[in-house]
């Protein structure tokens, strides 16, 4: 099954791919990592990439295009996070693969502040937090290395509402192209720390009803 997976920051893209993953036979790709894979193995087009990363330029449609379609193309199976992300990547992936299904983590921005915004991380040695989910024995200390926590400038409320506008306006138009087209799977999270399991559940459900899975 070919699934994608929608959703602005800090609605669990990968969290929820990774559960769906253990649940059906599908392999979770997220695009950051395709890149960082096709770098490390130091394709053709991982150096053509790097080069872009190295600059601190984006890379461009053309080239992600390119490497997404060299990761899918002999894969029948996986759940696609964090591409397309403009319409015109939606129309590239279209021309190579069926999709199955679109998944949309829909979160209000009331929890998607409240959720990145408890989020602190280690100077020392980059361990992750979340006041919310998992908190550290001692407040702002690192249980790992006792390094003192901070937050990043990215998980600032105001910054936070910067990056889901920036979501808004640039997959909108994607779910509108997609709509109509292939079937969709809308999970609605309306509890900050709502129970992962639950809603993975409700989207099985979802895709068990439209005879996706058995
Ligand atoms: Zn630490």
């Amino acid at each position: 099954m070919k699934l994608l997976i929608f959703g602005p920051p800090g609605s669990g893209k990968g969290t929820y791919s990774s559960r769906i993953e253990d649940r059906i036979d599908v392999e979770h790709i997220a695009t950051g990592d395709i890149f960082r894979e096709a770098v490390k193995k130091e394709t053709k087009l991982g150096r053509k990439v790097k080069e872009y990363l190295d600059r601190g330029d984006l890379v461009p449609d053309e080239l992600v295009n390119k490497v997404v379609r060299e990761k899918l193309k002999e894969k029948d199976d996986f759940i696609l996070d964090g591409y397309p992300r403009t319409v015109d990547q939606a129309k590239f992936l279209e021309s190579f693969t069926d999709l199955d299904a679109l998944i949309v983590l829909d979160v209000t921005d009331e929890i998607i502040i409240k959720r990145l915004s408890s989020r602190r991380i280690c100077r020392e040695c980059g361990e992750v937090y979340n006041k919310l989910f998992n908190p550290p024995e001692r407040d702002d200390i690192c249980d790992e290395c006792g390094g003192e926590l901070y937050q990043r400038d990215d998980d600032k409320p105001d910054v936070i509402k910067d990056r889901i506008n920036t979501y808004e306006n640039r997959s909108e138009p994607v779910l509108d192209y997609f709509e109509g087209g292939i079937p969709f799977v809308v999970n609605k999270c309306r509890e900050a720390n709502a129970p992962i399991e639950e809603m993975v559940d409700s989207i099985m459900e979802q895709l068990r009803k439209k005879n996706l899975i058995s």
